[in-house]
């Protein structure tokens, strides 16, 4: 019984309520975090968020922003993650104002 309990919490979709910025309902999604540490970028990926479909605004529960707190300050798992490699440009003026 207990047991199923668990199981229950855990599929159950959160109430994300509405965008605070348009006022759309949002959705649960799972989507990709990237911090700065230490001059590193590292991404979270499958983050369960709630996702604005009108204008993109994202909103993270407070124990899901817990848990990657501990995810990321964890530099054995960050050390042992698989790398991606990102474009990187430098800003330029010129280029922008084409
Ligand atoms: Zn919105």
């Amino acid at each position: 019984m207990l047991q199923r309990n668990k199981i229950m919490r855990k599929t159950a979709k959160y109430d994300y309520g509405e965008c605070e910025i348009c006022g759309t309902r949002m959705q649960e999604k799972l989507i990709k975090q990237d911090f700065w540490i230490r001059g590193d970028l590292i991404v979270v990926e499958d983050v369960p968020a709630g996702v604005c479909p009108r204008c993109g605004e994202k909103v993270v529960k407070a124990d899901v922003g817990r848990l990657i707190a501990k995810l990321i300050e964890n530099s054995e798992r960050i050390a042992k993650s698989p790398r991606i490699s990102v474009p990187a440009i430098k800003f330029d003026t010129e280029e922008a104002r084409v």
